[in-house]
């Protein structure tokens, strides 16, 4: 084994996301190379305040640019990056995550410029020109292939979450550092739960969105979901899921459409109907009847035995408009933005708060700053969102089963063990929860400290610095 005697210094640090949920981006240089993980946008703040703060590095030095998952938080500001800095650099993400992406954006144009408030569009981060430029720009990657840009060789590996997730592995000199975007390794009804990387990783970038926090088992959410929806439409109630447009939906209509074929006769024929309300519905699910071929065994199972794609749901219809919507009786609406910011959830629920009947079922993680975090506090009025002055009273009842596909703290602590990273850097959590995060991986690695295994764990916040040093780099072997 031949080594290295001169030190370097790997350095990480965070332009967002870092104690917080929200607009994460971080960087990494090692040995002259600088890759970019992850461009997003903060949820809880709009135009140029929900961007990472790009003004506090240099973009033009960065060579690689990876995107994990197409989420808000991850992709949005993307082509903010890509068009209106002095960013060059190679832009790599999977294929269903560009697909997606593409919409997604685009929809993310029109809610910022109509819902933000700013009366001239100048104030917008970017248009769907420049949307349309940085995709034609974009490389896609397969999982499990390695592409070597200039020295940087990077991998993607599943990462569950969503569809079209990835964690990537990315290999400078020998020095190996596994990043793993949002993921999750339960078993999902469509997805590939996260893998580990065949090859050891020396630092390992991890989320923490559910700190030390434990699931309850899906079966029990899955039940306590179908239940608690099942009786509210009974009574005649109607039920708000706020979802975002893509991704974990697509797993509660599965769970919901199942159910609805269970209990036809009592919700079946339109009896109840069930909504997805988006304006992206149709553009997004043609994306999941594409992709079938990239999920796991279950589900392309169930598309081979039954000759029918499962994204083509029975009991559920696309809504693209609330004007198209005649609000009578008993109803299942699943509406996007996720965290209630504005938009069709947002107007949907300030027409069903006001009655005790409904429900308001919360199935994502709600960002710090946003309604969905909010609501949950049951707040007796919530203010509207075209007239800030004005109360709309609070009587429906507010519910959180969470399908948000983190891992929680078992499986997250099962992992780090089996990746066996000596440095632990977290990400992707608010302060408090990261923090007991922290401690308990400190505490279940106390036996190796002081020996040369020690696991070192960092939670540095956004712009501070995590400087590694690798005496002996191994070169070959
Ligand atoms: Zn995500």
């Amino acid at each position: 084994e031949q080594t290295q005697l001169s030190k370097t210094a790997l350095k990480f640090f965070s332009l967002g996301g870092s104690n917080e949920v929200g607009r994460s981006c971080h960087i990494l240089q090692y040995k002259g190379k600088t890759v970019m993980l992850d461009a997003g946008v903060h949820p809880a703040h709009q135009g140029l305040a929900s961007l990472p703060f790009y003004d506090e590095f240099d973009l033009s030095k960065i060579d690689v640019l990876l995107i994990s998952h197409f989420h808000l938080d991850h992709a949005a500001s993307l082509p903010y990056v890509m068009q209106r800095t002095n960013f060059n650099g190679r832009v790599f993400m999977t294929h269903p995550t560009k697909a997606i992406y593409r919409w997604l954006l685009s929809d993310f144009v029109k809610v910022t410029s109509i819902g933000s408030g700013f009366s001239d569009k100048e104030e917008n981060l970017y248009t769907d020109e420049d949307l349309a430029e940085s995709f034609d720009r974009i490389e896609t990657i397969d999982f499990h292939s390695t592409i070597d840009v200039n020295g940087i060789k990077f991998t993607a590996f599943h990462a569950g979450h969503v569809l079209g997730a990835a964690m990537f592995q990315i290999e400078i000199a020998g020095l190996k550092t596994l990043f793993t975007g949002d993921y999750s390794r339960e078993t999902d009804r469509h997805l590939n739960s996260a893998e580990v990387p065949p090859s050891s990783s020396d630092i390992l970038i991890v989320e923490s969105t559910f700190g030390t926090a434990t699931h309850e088992p899906r079966v029990n959410r899955e039940k306590k979901l179908t239940q608690l929806i099942h009786s509210t439409v009974l009574r005649g109630g109607r039920v708000l899921l706020p979802v975002f447009a893509l991704g974990r939906a697509q797993e509660i209509m599965l769970i919901l459409d199942e159910f609805w074929s269970q209990h036809s006769e009592e919700l079946g024929n339109g009896q109840v109907p069930i909504f997805y309300a988006s304006n992206l519905a149709r553009k997004c699910m043609s994306v999941f009847q594409t992709y079938v071929n990239m999920m796991n065994d279950d589900i392309r199972k169930k598309f081979r035995d039954s000759q029918s794609n499962p994204f083509i749901f029975k009991n559920i219809s696309y809504l693209k408009h609330l004007d198209e919507f005649q609000d009578f009786g008993p109803s299942v609406m699943l509406a996007s933005p996720g965290m209630l910011q504005n938009g069709l959830s947002r107007d949907l629920l300030e027409k069903w708060c006001p009655d005790e009947k409904n429900l308001v079922l919360i199935t994502g993680y709600s960002v710090e700053g946003t309604m969905a975090k909010y609501i949950m506090l049951e707040p007796d009025v919530i203010p509207s969102i075209n007239n800030p002055e004005v109360s709309i009273p609070r009587r429906c009842q507010i519910e959180e089963i969470s399908f948000a596909a983190h891992v929680d703290f078992r499986e997250n602590l099962d992992f780090i063990e089996k990746i066996g990273a000596r440095n632990v850097i977290l990400v992707h959590g608010e302060s408090n929860p990261m923090g007991r995060l922290k401690s308990a991986l400190l505490s279940n690695f106390s036996s190796l400290k002081g020996t040369e295994d020690e696991v070192h764990v960092f939670n540095p916040r956004n712009c501070v610095v995590v400087e590694l040093e690798f005496k002996g780099v191994k070169v070959a072997k």
